[in-house]
């Protein structure tokens, strides 16, 4: 038997193919893939072959946030049954190494992170209707949580990473950059953790709408007012936190303006140098901290999903069959219609 796959030959040549079925072995299970999503970085490596430093050199196959049924259990696989739903952590550190040991997995030196060109032979990825994962991989959802919303497990892990690096958001003042996936997600978390104020900005109106649906208690458009933001900016600035999620210097700077002293800026969106007001930092000490990846927080993003604490389902706004996977696409990066576009490989 054969399973379709989303392979990635070079910029612009992503093509729907087929491999042979691989069975689990010791302390695997295989998986029917029910849905992926399409993230940022499955985009840049389809749009521009890769970002920054990390560069597409042999066939990938794309995808790093699905869900799906289990199918097939390997040997001593016994921590999951056939049928069970599972979202499927794309993160396999090493467990060894000294970031491992000190419980930083997500800057484990050997990581291994489905649909990842950052290694070379690079990480194959879920975009396929069969994957074969590790047990431990896998975390069960319910029969009430569908497949699509499952796979939105890897993204919200991100955000709740992030929320973490961010500190305490029980009644706090929050500012969201970029309103893509992740930023809607991270307005999520803020508003199930507390947060008593949450504002949003984004160059689209789409996105915008659906931060509000996540619990946004303002959106601001900054194409069509491009200086919304600027009554934020009285006092030294009004917000105890930003997450920044949009990569775009004009946001970082209006997040350092709007920030209060003592504040905390999230970086969240990546990039490579930007300039940054170095001045504004230093004199509100503004802590300016990066967030990357996540580890436990797969788990309880799952959780979250699963019992209906964080509804994701505003922002999954396109599906796609596989075939029509070059479609899927385009539309995934246009920023105005999409929020999480979606391969759907089988419904379940
Ligand atoms: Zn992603
Ligand atoms: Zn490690």
């Amino acid at each position: 038997m054969s399973v379709r796959v989303c392979r990635l030959h070079g910029q612009h040549d992503l093509r729907l193919e087929t491999v042979p079925e691989v069975e689990p072995g010791r302390g695997e299970v295989l998986v029917r893939i029910g849905a992926g999503g399409i993230c940022g970085s499955d985009l840049h490596y389809f749009q521009d072959g890769g970002f920054g430093p990390i560069r597409v050199r042999e066939p990938i196959i794309l995808g790093h946030e699905a869900a799906g049924t289990v199918e097939a259990l390997g040997e001593g696989a016994i921590s999951l049954d056939v049928g069970d739903r599972v979202a499927v952590n794309p993160s396999r550190p090493c467990g060894h190494c000294r970031y491992c040991e000190k419980g930083s997995f997500q800057h484990c030196l050997t990581m291994r992170f489905f649909g990842s060109a950052l290694r070379f032979p690079h990480e194959q990825g879920l975009f396929r209707d069969h994957m074969v994962v590790l047990a431990s991989q896998c975390v069960r959802v319910s029969a009430q949580t569908s497949i699509a919303e499952a796979a939105c497990s890897e993204p919200l892990a991100v955000c709740l990473h992030a929320a973490n690096r961010a500190g305490e958001l029980s009644g706090a003042k929050v500012l969201v950059t970029g309103t893509g996936p992740i930023g809607a997600l991270c307005v999520a978390v803020a508003s199930y953790r507390g947060a008593a104020e949450i504002v949003v900005t984004d160059l689209h109106d789409q996105p915008l709408a659906v931060a509000r649906q996540m619990g946004a208690t303002e959106a601001l458009n900054v194409a069509t007012d491009p200086r919304a933001l600027e009554r934020y900016e009285a006092d030294k600035g009004y917000f105890d936190m930003a997450f920044e999620c949009s990569a775009a210097a004009p946001a970082i700077d209006a997040a350092i303006r709007c920030v209060r002293p003592l504040g905390r800026i999230v970086q969240v969106g990546v990039a490579g140098a930007l300039p940054v007001a170095i001045n504004a930092l230093v004199g509100k000490e503004i802590a300016l901290v990066g967030s990357h990846r996540f580890h436990a927080e797969f788990a309880e993003a799952a959780a979250l999903i699963d019992s209906g604490a964080i509804d994701v389902k505003p922002i999954i706004t396109h599906s796609f069959a596989p075939e029509a996977l070059l479609e899927a696409f385009r539309v995934a990066g246009d920023r105005a219609q999409s929020v999480k576009t979606q391969l759907i490989f089988t419904d379940a």
